[in-house]
């Protein structure tokens, strides 16, 4: 969930925002309009995705989105079977190498799909700190403890 979406996914959701001009209630305001697509912009996790919602809106609904509903529309309509495909700097591969301090090592990377990999990573990490089985041992994160 980017916090400052690019200008090309502005762009692209003042169009998807257009697309609502048959709904219901909708209103032909520049400054309201713009804040849905902001919105809109930084709720999707990428163009398609907010494509994605728009459609299901409109599939769902004759009345005016708002900006309430967006968070929720974009829960739903998360594509949470396949991950979004990576950058030009991870592009089939999971993680991305990183020198740090004179040492080399690996993350995951900031596009969407790296942003989905550490999503997975930190739930699947809080998943293990709440199994009482596990509960309470450091985890050991290949080249130190971390508790
Ligand atoms: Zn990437």
């Amino acid at each position: 969930m980017p916090e400052n979406p690019s200008k090309k996914m502005l762009a692209h959701c003042i169009n998807e925002i257009g697309r609502l001009e048959g709904q219901d209630y909708f209103k032909a305001n520049e400054v309201l309009l713009d804040d849905l697509a902001t919105t809109l912009a930084i709720c999707a996790d990428d163009v398609e995705h907010a494509t994605k919602m728009i459609t299901a809106w409109k599939s769902r609904t004759r009345q005016m989105l708002h900006e309430s509903d967006i968070r929720e529309l974009a829960d739903k309509t998360a594509n949470r079977g396949t991950l979004p495909k990576g950058c030009s700097k991870c592009l089939g591969t999971d993680f991305i190498i990183v020198e740090h301090a004179g040492g080399t090592g690996v993350r995951r990377c900031e596009c969407p799909r790296g942003r989905v990999l550490a999503k997975l990573d930190q739930e699947r990490e809080s998943a293990r700190r709440n199994d009482p089985a596990f509960s309470g041992l450091p985890t050991f994160t290949g080249n130190e403890w971390k508790n």
